[in-house]
């Protein structure tokens, strides 16, 4: 880091008139008796905190608009990115830019969470979405070359070149590079711990912690982009359920939610924590919690706890399933499925990918064979299947126990298999840092934070319950870029 060891003299030359009533009253600490007094200090226009979507999108506007900007990353270089470089890469956004396509994507956004979601934070998404990618692209990110569409869902996407849970990595390095060519500095291994707040009570930086020792960040402004909670354990066992501390983190493990709580303690409200609605939760494999998740062949097939019963309506979706597995013993199920149901394309897909990436998918001659094989006792588990056979008509099993309302195929044809062991994993979670349509951080009773900026996952509360893939890097991308504009006026 080129700056640290600037006198205080000249550092608060570099950053002009604000910094003189700053340096004047002297910026403390949220929680001054925690940390040292750093050896060293840097000043800056803007700090960003993360270099995911959110955080990348953020320091890329604000180094475009002239500011002088450090993006501080707990993780070393070869592993930035946080969850965004797990993601399949995947963005939503109106099919044009018409008003009648942005109001269908804002309904089905408020539809898919219930109501319960964000409806401003999708109003201002469905505004920004196709402009937004379009400067990504000039920013030097690459898409595949057609428009996808999400049915039901009436948005279109787009997916990062090369593909499907590939492309994410190349295109954040693209935007990191993007970022230092401008003049933005980088500083990997080095770990956001606290706010530096003036005697006014706006934001005046962020107290770091790297190998250099404490380090203090000055800026003007801060921007808050540190990623979700999925990682911190605590977190979701006081939030979401006192199960959840058994559930798998299918991106990174040191999501551990340190935006929230840095912004709480300079006095942010936190919103939308509560329950398992908070959380996106899929069943998946142990061994490779991001890419083995058997999503399109899940509703097709039966789920089969450890007592060797079904437990829920498959045809619910992938979402609901991982959710209702939190609450099964063991924690743990199989996904059994016969040679007819493999079949089908989205099946078949999944099926694929599973021996692709070396997973186990169990596989017998009989279900007797089967049931030996995912460990669950013989004649409860034949039963579950003979009186649901028994009970399928046409689509729907609605005399199965339980009912089950739609995609309901017989498990009659040899082979049969089974995606197993399956336990549930957090994809993303929704809690978040309130914030408004400008990004501005705001206290709970709607105060505005000054000088304080939050985008992302971490920030919004835009999604309640489930959320349509691609909507997540969307948020990130344009709350991201509205937080590096505001962050720099
Ligand atoms: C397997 C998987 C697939 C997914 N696929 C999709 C998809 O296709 N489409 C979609 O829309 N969503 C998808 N999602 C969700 C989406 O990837 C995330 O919600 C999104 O990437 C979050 O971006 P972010 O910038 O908010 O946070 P992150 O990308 O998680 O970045 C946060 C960064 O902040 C850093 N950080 C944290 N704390 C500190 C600190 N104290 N100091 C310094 N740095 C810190 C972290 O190390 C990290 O690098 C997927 C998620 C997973 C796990």
């Amino acid at each position: 880091m080129s700056d640290t060891g600037l006198s205080r003299r000249s550092m608060l030359g570099s950053i002009g008139a604000g910094a003189g009533l700053m340096g004047a009253i002297g910026p403390s600490t949220a929680q001054a008796a925690l940390l040292p007094e750093p050896k060293a200090s840097a000043a800056f226009d803007v700090v960003v905190i993360g270099t995911g979507m959110a955080g990348c999108a953020a320091a890329l506007e604000a180094v475009g608009r002239g500011a002088k900007v450090a993006v501080l990353e707990k993780a070393e270089e070869n592993r930035a990115g946080g969850n965004s470089a797990y993601a399949a890469g995947i963005f939503g956004m109106p099919r044009d830019d018409s008003q009648e396509s942005r109001k269908m994507f804002l309904e089905d956004f408020v539809a898919k969470a219930q109501g319960r979601g964000n409806a401003k934070l999708y109003a201002v998404l469905a505004a920004n979405a196709r402009a937004d990618l379009a400067w990504l692209r000039q920013n030097g990110v690459q898409f595949m070359p057609t428009e996808g569409t999400m049915p039901p869902y009436r948005i279109a996407t787009v997916t990062t070149a090369p593909g499907t849970f590939m492309g994410m990595p190349r295109q954040l390095k693209a935007m990191r590079d993007r970022i230092v060519e401008k003049g933005g500095v980088i500083v990997f291994g080095t770990k956001a711990r606290q706010l530096l707040m003036d005697d006014r009570g706006a934001v005046a930086g962020v107290r770091a912690l790297g190998a250099d020792g404490v380090v203090d960040y000055k800026s003007r402004s801060v921007v808050i982009a540190a990623g979700g909670y999925a990682g911190n354990k605590q977190i979701l066992e006081a939030y979401s359920d006192p199960n959840a501390g058994a559930l798998m983190v299918r991106g990174i493990d040191w999501a551990t939610g340190d935006g929230l709580l840095m912004a709480q303690d300079a006095g942010a409200g936190l919103r939308g924590l509560g329950g398992v609605m908070a959380l996106h939760i899929s069943a998946v494999d142990p061994v490779e919690t991001s890419a083995g998740n058997p999503f399109a062949a899940q509703p097709f097939c039966l789920s089969i706890n450890r007592e060797g019963r079904r437990f829920m309506d498959e045809s619910k979706g992938y979402v609901a399933h991982g959710k209702a597995v939190l609450n099964q013993p063991g924690q743990s199920v199989a996904l059994v499925f016969d040679e007819t149901i493999k079949s089908l394309p989205g099946p078949s897909t999944n099926y694929a990918t599973f021996q692709r990436l070396g997973l186990k998918v169990a596989e017998a001659e009989t279900l007797e064979q089967l049931a030996k094989l995912i460990g669950v006792p013989v004649e409860p588990f034949l039963e579950t299947v003979r009186s649901f056979n028994a009970a399928v008509k046409n689509d729907s099993a609605m005399d199965a126990k339980p009912p089950k309302q739609q995609l309901a195929y017989r498990i009659e044809k040899p082979k049969f298999y089974a995606f197993h062991p399956l336990v549930p994993g957090v994809t993303l979670t929704f809690g978040g840092i309130m914030i408004n349509e400008s990004a501005q951080v705001l206290e709970a009773d709607g105060r505005i934070i000054r000088g304080l900026y939050a985008a992302g996952e971490g920030a919004g509360h835009a999604f309640f319950d489930d959320y349509i893939g691609g909507s997540a890097l969307t948020n990130c991308l344009v709350m991201g870029r509205i937080a590096g504009r505001n962050a720099t006026s």
